[in-house]
Order: C-alpha cells, then structure tokens, then sequence
C-alpha cells in the first residue's frame, strides 16, 4: 500500500463529506462542511480550511466527486440542478488551487459512490451492478462486466431523471414525473405538505405516526418503478440503494421490494437483488479516493 496521502471528497447538494489518509478503506480522518450550493470558490475553500484542521499533511491525491454531469474532457459541470451557482465551473481548476501538489480525479458522486460499493461494500464480488442514491436529488449508476458505464455524452446512469408519472411533480431538472420529483428529500418533503425535513419525517414515522408511515411506504412504491424498470433494462446482479434517504430503512426498502416484482420480468428474488449500500455516507468520498490512487 502506498503511504502517498489522499483525499476524497463528495460534493452533494447540502453537504460535503470528505475522507483522508494514508488508505481510502481506512481513513484517518473525515468530516462533512455545508455545502454553499450557488458559491463553488467558498465551499472549496471551506473544504481545504475543514481537511487542514485536522492535518498538515501534503495532499498527493485529490479525488472529487460531484453531484451532476461532469465533461472528463473540460472537467466542467453541466447538468447539476442541485448546485446551480457550479453550473459551467472547471472543476479541476478549483481542485488545483486547494490542493496545488496533487494529481486530481474528477468523477459524479453516484459513480464514486458506486466504485466505493463494488471494492468495498454490497457489491464486492460483483460485476454488474446498478446504483440509485436517494438524496437531495435521485442520482443512479452502473458497472457492466466490470466497467464503469459513464455513457457517450457522460450521462448514463442518471436513473432520477426517468419518468415514472406523466405529467406528475416538477423535478429539478424541469421535468415533470422524473423517479427523483417523487422518492428525492425535495419530493418527499413536498408530498408530505409539511414544512418538515426528511429527518423529521423519519422520527415521525419511527414513532409510529401513520401519515409519516404511508408517507415512506409510498415513496417505496415509486422506488419500485424505477427499479422495476432498471432490473427490465439491465438486468444486474443487485440493485443497490444508498444516500441520506435510504436511512428510512426498511419504511422504503420493504414496500419497493414487494412492489418490484409487480413490474419485473425475470423470475428474480427481489429480496436478494435489490440491496441496501453498505458504506453510508461516505461511499462516494471512499470510492473517488480509491480512483484518485489508482490513477496517481
Ligand atoms: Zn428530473
């Protein structure tokens, strides 16, 4: 193992959450700094103050991963509704300035979160794996036979966006009836005509209100159209959920995999396809710092 040291940081909607070290698996240190999502040059900046308390370590790698569709030509991001104020950025650019002497991987968050998955986590042992990270937005990824699937134009995989109801919420990508407009914290959140977090909707449910309850359930039900129709397409080894929202658990996970195999054709055992991630929030920090190191 290399004692070079990296860092990996994910760039969500509301947060980001980094890990460094000497060993992405085992990370000396981590943390989560808010992420100022019409503002790049300060959260980048509060990013470097945030990896500098805690060590003075020269930074040899730097992976970033972010929320959005990133050009690997360009290093900028298009396609990021989440983050607005990023929308046209050179990611590398900013990445060079807080961390001068590493060599940087840029990569989406759900592919890194993915990769983390697949080295790591529920997917280790696998080759053809689909990801849906249910957060702020819906992003999703894919491995075939043990690649990387980021598409001709750098969007595969933005399983969010597929439309599960004509006509149905407004999606932040100005859609309408996109996965993500319905089982996203926004979506969630507006469904349940409250002011409440995601959050708080959860210990409502925890603590038996049943309005939270169907709330979750329901939002597992639209979770199973988009897995349905991701198991109809690719047919992958497992289905893995991951992100902020997934902490609901089984409030979700239960009503999507009894719902999935309604819309399935392959005689599959949901149970056993359609997983739950195993790294939790850091996944995607772990599997960008995997993929810096190993193109250092
Ligand atoms: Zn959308």
């Amino acid at each position: 193992m290399s004692n070079k040291f990296v860092v990996g940081a994910d760039v969500g909607g509301t947060a980001v959450k980094w890990i460094a070290g000497t060993d992405p698996a085992t990370p000396e240190f981590s943390g989560e700094i808010p992420t100022c999502p019409n503002d790049i040059e300060a959260t980048f900046q509060s990013l470097a103050d945030a990896v500098r308390s805690k060590t003075d370590c020269t930074v040899n790698q730097f992976g970033l991963a972010c929320a959005g569709v990133i050009d690997p030509v360009t290093s900028l991001l298009c396609g990021s509704p989440n983050l607005p104020g990023w929308q046209g950025k050179d990611l590398h650019l900013f990445a060079e300035t807080i961390f001068p002497e590493a060599a940087v991987t840029i990569i989406n968050d759900v592919n890194a979160a993915l990769v983390g998955e697949w080295i790591f986590g529920a997917g280790r042992g696998h080759n053809n794996l689909a990801m849906l990270a249910l957060g702020t937005g819906v992003g999703g990824a894919l491995i075939i036979d043990g690649q990387l699937v980021t598409g001709s134009y750098n969007s595969a995989g933005e399983f969010g966006h597929m439309i599960i109801e004509r006509g149905g919420l407004e999606c932040a990508c100005g859609n309408k009836g996109c996965l993500e407009a319905y089982t996203g914290s926004r979506g969630i959140v507006q469904r349940s005509n409250t002011e409440l977090s995601v959050a708080d909707l959860f210990k409502k449910a925890e603590a038996g209100d049943q309005e939270a309850i169907d709330l979750f359930r329901e939002t597992g039900e639209y979770l199973a159209i988009g897995v349905g129709n991701l198991i109809n397409i690719i047919d992958p080894d497992l289905v893995i959920i991951g992100g902020g929202v997934a902490r609901a658990g089984d409030l979700i996970m239960k009503p999507c995999i009894q719902d999935v195999s309604k819309y399935v054709l392959a005689s599959i055992k949901p149970e056993e396809v359609v997983v739950p991630a195993k790294l939790g929030i850091n996944a995607a920090a772990i599997g960008v710092a995997v993929m810096a190191r190993g193109n250092a």
